[in-house]
């Protein structure tokens, strides 16, 4: 039997294994979301923007919760959503390899079952990091497996109330309008704002530099002297990829004194965490991440070796960028170790939550209430700009009006992504806790849509009238009673 066969074999084997577990757990639970139209048209009970790992996971516990009038829709092509095959330029992912992520719960639905069955216990023994494109086979196996409504080629363009639904425009391989009554925006890490582009490169040509989130041509750096910014896992990332590519040089610019070492929250992981974070009084949550983004995460020590070990990579600590500008078609960087000269410059940056900067949201971004409007208060400690921009949401990751009534459609649209952080931890965006996200968001669309349909469930209590007893089961013993009784 070819290897290709024997993996073919083994996944079979643990696709029949799932659908057991499943068939045992009763899942998918049935259907319970009573249907709905508007002038006509169709109703979803959910939609979802976003195919990557959030989507994917938010999508499946929805299903398998009985909520299943559900369809979800990626704007990139199928097997390329999120970063995985697109601008991660690391080789592994950072994650341990036992990491269950999106696996809800069923342990047949795990990266680890998936990959067992088809390479072995010995492979599994041995892998040390999984392979960030072998992360993406997975993720393309989980949407199959279970079936997934995920469609691709659909960028959701723009958002309105239509009553008291949400109505949603669609570009792409389907180009409409769909109606939903609740909403899902597992939109990643660059999908409510965008990417994160310090002052001192605005109005910097484009030929000149890059996000490291852009589709970058690293053969085109060859030869060149590269500048990368930041210290993170990202800038590591974009300095191997262009050095591994042949570029001249490439020299990290790094604000900071000391490169930062330790990763602390992953250090204090743990289901207290997981569960506890969102509900701690605002206080301490600020606390926590105002402390994690001080201390900031390192990159990994393998993406740092692979940087370092190219001779003509230099990590310029203590550099500080003043000014960026165009000389002679090169970059003049004038730092606070001296000006500096480069052909071209990649901003490691991360990411921003600023809604404002995304058309889509246009309609809904002036209503979101912010950290920003009154849940930060001075006692937390320091303002700091990004984390007051982050949303102020429910319990059910729903985003809240900044003026009560302005608009009310906000209640049913859920921010599944990493913006919402700061309300509820690490759930909605990293692997580790995916799967107790997806839960929790389930959980509060769930009771939304049945206290919504309160009515339609209480007439249907009152319509059901299946007998469970046919009326042989007993005899009325009280006449016999009565007749003891009058002796
Ligand atoms: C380079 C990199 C490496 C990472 N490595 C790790 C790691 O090792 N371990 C870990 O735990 N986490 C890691 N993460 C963090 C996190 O796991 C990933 O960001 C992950 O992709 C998050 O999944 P997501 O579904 O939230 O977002 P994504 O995977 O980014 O998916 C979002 C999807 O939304 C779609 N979309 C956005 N807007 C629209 C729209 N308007 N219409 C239609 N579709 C839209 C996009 O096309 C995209 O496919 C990494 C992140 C990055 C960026």
């Amino acid at each position: 039997m070819s290897a290709e066969s024997s993996n073919k074999t083994g996944l079979d084997a643990l696709e029949k294994r799932l659908s057991e577990d499943l068939s045992l757990l009763e899942l998918p639970a049935k259907s319970w979301v009573p249907a709905r139209q508007y002038n006509g048209a169709p109703v979803r009970d959910v939609v979802v923007i976003g195919g990557g790992m959030c989507g994917l996971a938010a999508t499946a516990k929805l299903i398998l919760s009985g909520i299943d009038n559900v369809v979800a829709y990626d704007a990139a092509p199928a097997g390329l959503e999120g970063p995985w095959v697109t601008f991660a330029r690391m080789e592994t992912l950072r994650s341990p390899k036992t990491l269950h992520g999106p696996a809800l719960g069923l342990p047949q639905l795990t990266f680890r079952a998936w990959f067992t069955a088809q390479w072995g216990a010995e492979a599994w023994a041995s892998l040390d990091k999984i392979p960030k494109n072998q992360w993406m086979d997975y993720l393309i196996w989980y949407r199959q497996v279970l079936a997934l409504p995920v469609r691709n080629n659909v960028r959701m363009t723009g958002i309105s109330a239509a009553g008291d639904l949400i109505a949603l425009d669609l570009d792409g391989a389907e180009s409409s309008r769909v109606y939903t009554r609740h909403l899902v925006l597992a939109t990643g890490r660059s999908g409510l704002g965008g990417f994160a582009v310090p002052e001192f490169l605005q109005g910097v040509d484009r030929s000149l530099w890059s996000h490291s989130a852009d589709d970058i041509d690293f053969t085109a750096l060859r030869g060149k002297r590269l500048a990368v910014i930041g210290a993170g896992a990202s800038s590591m990332d974009n300095a191997a990829a262009a050095l591994e590519s042949g570029a001249g040089s490439v020299d990290l610019l790094i604000r900071r004194k000391e490169m930062p070492r330790i990763n602390k929250m992953t250090g204090i992981g743990s289901q207290g965490v997981v569960h506890g974070m969102h509900l701690l009084p605002d206080a301490w949550k600020w606390k926590f991440v105002d402390y994690t983004n001080t201390t900031q995460t390192p990159p990994p020590r393998s993406s740092t070796l692979r940087v370092s070990r190219h001779a003509n990579a230099r990590f310029l600590l203590n550099c500080g960028i003043k000014t960026v500008n165009e000389e002679a078609g090169e970059l003049l960087i004038d730092t606070t170790q001296g000006p500096l000269r480069y052909d071209f410059l990649v901003a490691a940056t991360g990411f921003t939550n600023d809604f404002n900067g995304r058309p889509e949201f246009a309609a809904i971004a002036p209503h979101i209430r912010t950290w920003a409007d009154g849940r930060y208060t001075p006692e937390m400690g320091a303002p700091r700009p990004g984390m007051l921009a982050s949303p102020d949401l429910g319990p059910g990751f729903e985003f809240r009006e900044r003026i009560s009534g302005s608009c009310p459609m906000l209640a049913k649209i859920h921010c599944f992504n990493d913006a919402a952080m700061l309300t509820h931890g690490k759930v909605s965006g990293d692997i580790p806790a995916v799967s107790a996200g997806a839960d929790r968001l389930v959980r509060g669309i769930a009771s939304a849509l049945f206290a919504d349909d309160v009515d339609t469930h209480f007439a249907s209590l009152v319509a059901y009238d299946i007998p469970e007893l046919l009326g042989d089961e007993w005899t009325d013993s009280t006449p016999q009673l009565q007749k003891d009784n009058a002796l």
